[in-house]
């Protein structure tokens, strides 16, 4: 008698405790920058999941391609938006530059625009020096504004004026909490995922950016086959703001893991070196 009734009740627990688990579950978004070069390892992330989300570099050789295998296999795609960094690096193709006039700036972002299909937001590609200048995304956000979009920022600089430009116009703006593949060691892109999942954990929420580097795709297989309970993978338009009811609100800036953060859970030998990651970690234009 008391069996019959004990294992029902432990299956009762046993569901509502994954009910509740899912109800608290801290949510994850990965996107993937970078993409229209490299077939190959690009349909290998887009396989993994359709909740990551794909930023395709307009004038990439296989932009339209990869944009329409991505969204037909149902994950999201973004217009990765070349824009200029503060470094000399080779330059793709139109980018952006902050003196350049709001004539330019319309022809390249709607150039980008038709040749990332399906595309519902923008992300920066570099743009240290584009994001760091307030009149320069003013003339992006402008043009943007026309679109039913968001924009992502990718923040290759700490200075990022994005969420000030995107205020001006009511684009809807996320922030990049963490990168993947800085390094392109599986041991440290694990390490930056555990960085993700513990930022998700505190926060609610992470957005974490990455490339489609053999070692990453090696890396998000694994990590996304054993992704702890309390971790869900979602896609990027589901951490946006709700709409924005209130004519005033402006989008808040999305909290950075501070030093501390990254220091916290790390052995005293590790910490002097991830304060030198750290502060390098603060312009990164590789993105
Ligand atoms: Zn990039």
């Amino acid at each position: 008698m008391i069996k019959v009734i004990f294992w029902p009740i432990i299956g009762l627990l046993t569901v509502l405790g994954m009910v509740l688990n899912m109800a608290h579950a801290a949510q994850l978004a990965i996107v993937i920058d970078d993409f229209g070069y490299r077939q190959h390892n690009e349909m290998a992330i887009i396989n993994l999941s359709d909740n990551i989300t794909v930023a395709v570099l307009p004038n990439a050789t296989h932009a339209q391609q990869i944009a329409t295998y991505a969204h037909e296999h149902g994950n999201e795609v973004i217009i990765h938006l070349p824009m200029a960094p503060m470094g000399k690096q080779p330059l793709e193709k139109d980018t952006l530059f902050p003196d350049m006039s709001q004539t330019e700036i319309d022809r390249i972002v709607t150039d980008a625009v038709n040749k990332v299909p399906y595309a519902i937001g923008v992300n920066n590609h570099m743009g240290s020096l584009m994001t760091a200048s307030l009149s320069g995304m003013d003339k992006v956000m402008l043009t943007l504004s026309q679109y039913d979009f968001f924009f992502l920022d990718s923040r290759t600089i700490n200075t990022s004026k994005v969420p000030q430009a995107a205020a001006t116009y009511h684009m809807p703006v996320l922030s990049r909490n963490i990168f993947l593949d800085d390094s392109m060691k599986e041991a440290d892109i694990a390490a930056q995922f555990e960085l993700a999942i513990n930022f998700a954990r505190k926060h609610g929420h992470a957005i974490a950016i990455g490339h489609p580097y053999p070692a990453t795709v090696n890396v998000l297989t694994q990590k996304l086959a054993q992704l702890p309970a309390d971790i869900t993978l979602v896609k990027l338009s589901q951490l946006l703001p709700l709409p924005l009811s209130l004519p005033h609100s402006l989008p808040q800036p999305t909290p950075q893991p501070t030093l501390g953060d990254i220091l916290g859970g790390l052995k005293t030998d590790s910490a002097a070196l991830f304060a030198e990651w750290f502060i390098q970690a603060q312009s990164l234009d590789k993105y």
